[in-house]
């Protein structure tokens, strides 16, 4: 069955577990102003709403979204957030904070704009039982449709268990016109996908995590309308953008259903959150998560190149701790995820030495992942960010982020392998000047 015709409902699936999917409605049409007061009307009982937007989404949308709903009997209340050091607001708990005291009661919020504002609102409906649907305002990120938020917490990218939005409305010629670098970030977070498929199937394959076939799949038949004809993205053709806006709303759902971010976040991701953490020890800026992550997706499948060449891997010897003075103020927290890796590294590192299991998880995984070349040409055509010099960063810190980035997560990743089998630390540098700089 298509996954739109199962929105809002629960179904056995080949896996052996029933899903759910939360995610009711999921609108794209010129025409979502008029039908947004009926669509939420249909998903709550009251009349009362309070809309969450940015100063840029507000005049986007907001502020027509707020007069439909009023002239159809809704009361409306509208909160601003403001930009943090005058770009654009952060996802952090102190805007969190600054948000729960201003949120009026209401019997449904919804946030007009793209991952911060989604993420913000989401965050504060879950703590107070608020339903909540988004106005989405640019193709930027698969996290409008996910249960979690992922926050920085004093200073830490923390992932957030929450719920996920009632339903999703998009204005095709907003989603169009949204400022390229969105758009392109949007991209970059959805070619993480094959790669962050074979993390997944790792996993499954060493470690026995679950796996789910359906959801794996979800988005397969979204992926050649952007992949395939990248610079369709670049002129902003509304079908490749349309198929690009689903593929990040369907990832999004895929993991809903399976309750990690599995489906979708792989060891490419690490690059990415790495990055957003370095800047927190040392205020250096960062870039857009999709488009860091793109270039993540670069390095991964450059990772899987070194792996599929390996006819019987030597296992390397563990890392006994994290880089405590790379992490400084964070290195706690990165440790405590780094912890809870351990035994799942050690069972890798013990099958290793099974050949029928290291040629059942590299065949399972070349079924999946697309080679640096197709990714970076891919992002290189459609505009989008795939050098370091691209998203702001300098080769030495780029190198820096690749060779810690394995240290962040409880889960492992292509990443632990490449150390494990001795590929990392040689190849990093060498995979950035092949396909990360120019
Ligand atoms: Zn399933
Ligand atoms: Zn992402």
């Amino acid at each position: 069955m298509k996954p739109k015709e199962l929105l809002g409902t629960t179904f056995t699936c080949e896996c052996g577990r029933s899903h759910t999917i939360p995610i009711k409605r999921l609108v794209y049409a010129e025409d979502v102003l008029e039908r947004l007061p009926k669509v939420l009307g249909s998903l709550v009982d009251g009349r009362s709403i309070v809309l969450v937007a940015d100063r840029r989404t507000w005049d986007i949308a907001g502020r027509s979204a707020k007069e439909a709903l009023e002239q159809t009997g809704w009361s409306t209340r509208h909160i601003i957030v403001p930009d943090a050091g005058g770009s654009s607001p952060v996802c952090d708990d102190t805007t969190h904070d600054w948000l729960n005291e201003r949120l009026p009661n209401a019997d449904i919020a919804l946030a007009v704009g793209s991952g911060v504002i989604n993420d913000l609102t989401k965050w504060s409906a879950f703590e107070r039982d608020l339903p909540y649907a988004a106005l989405a305002t640019a193709a930027t990120m698969n996290g409008f449709t996910a249960a979690n938020v992922a926050p920085a917490v004093e200073g830490v990218k923390t992932l957030i268990g929450a719920r996920p939005p009632l339903a999703v409305f998009a204005i095709p010629s907003v989603i169009v016109a949204a400022p390229f670098e969105l758009t392109a970030s949007g991209l970059g977070d959805t070619i993480a996908k094959p790669v962050s498929t074979a993390d997944w199937l790792l996993n499954h394959i060493f470690c026995d995590e679950y796996f789910c076939r359906y959801c794996s799949e979800m988005i397969n038949e979204l992926e050649p309308c952007y992949l395939d004809r990248p610079e369709e993205i670049k002129n902003r053709k509304p079908a490749a953008i349309e198929a690009l806006f689903d593929a990040l709303l369907y990832s999004g759902i895929a993991m809903t259903i399976v309750g990690t971010s599995a489906p979708a976040s792989g060891g490419e991701h690490l690059l990415s959150h790495t990055l957003d953490m370095m800047s927190v020890v040392d205020g250096i800026g960062h870039d857009l998560h999709g488009r860091q992550v793109g270039l993540g997706a670069i390095f991964a499948s450059a990772l899987y190149d070194h792996i599929f060449r390996i006819e019987s891997p030597k296992a390397h010897p563990l890392f006994s701790d994290i880089d405590e003075s790379f992490w400084a103020s964070l290195a706690e927290n990165v440790r405590e995820q780094y912890e809870q890796k351990k035994p799942a590294l050690r069972i890798i590192r013990e099958k290793l030495r099974n050949g029928d299991t290291w040629r059942a998880f590299r065949d399972a995984a070349r079924q999946q992942v697309r080679c640096p070349r197709e990714i970076k040409k891919c992002l290189k055509t459609a505009g989008a960010a795939h050098t370091f010099a691209d998203i702001g960063c300098s080769r030495e810190r780029l190198l820096a982020a690749a060779l810690h980035m394995h240290e962040i997560r409880k889960r492992p990743t292509i990443v632990d392998l490449a150390w494990m089998v001795g590929i990392l630390p040689d190849a990093a540098g060498q995979i950035i000047d092949t396909w990360l700089t120019g």
